[in-house]
């Protein structure tokens, strides 16, 4: 599946379709250069679960968590500041992946070895036709 976006706003409401099809334990590996939409599509996803928590990229923490409206727990990582996949030994990253929880992974390319294999996998890339457009493609792993 793949969708072009214009804006912001398009790239939420492609996420809110996208997230529509998802089930609980669906891992969601969010590939793209920095400030593509990565963290944008997060929030889509969390909108449509309505996620009450500030949706932002846990640059620092590794992970946020959030709550759905389900009562269900989503967990949000971003691995950009990961140098050495051993040190999602010591976060204990595996228990989140097994938790049945929804997991949604900006930077999976830092942590390859960690990733399952039926994984969802979604891409942006910058468009040529504005600087705001952006091509989203969806395909499982
Ligand atoms: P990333 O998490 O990939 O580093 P962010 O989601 O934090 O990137 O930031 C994306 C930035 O690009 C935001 O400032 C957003 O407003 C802007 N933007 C412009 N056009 C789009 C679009 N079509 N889709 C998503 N974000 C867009
Ligand atoms: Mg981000």
């Amino acid at each position: 599946m793949e969708k072009i976006t214009n804006n912001e706003k398009e790239t939420l409401g492609f996420a809110k379709e996208f997230a529509a099809t998802l089930s609980s334990g669906d891992v969601i590996c969010l590939s793209g250069d920095l400030g593509v939409g990565k963290t944008v599509f997060t929030k889509g996803i969390c909108e449509y679960f309505k996620v009450s928590d500030i949706v932002n990229s846990p640059t620092f923490t590794i992970v946020n968590e959030y709550s759905a409206d389900s009562g269900e727990t989503i967990y949000h990582f971003d691995m950009y500041r990961i140098d050495d996949e051993d040190e999602l030994i010591e976060i204990g990253f595996d228990d989140y992946l097994n938790s049945g929880a929804l997991c949604l992974i900006e930077w999976p390319e830092k942590v390859p070895s960690y990733i399952p294999k039926n994984s969802l996998k979604v891409s942006i890339l910058r468009d040529n036709s504005s600087d705001d457009a952006r091509i989203i493609k969806v395909e499982r792993f």
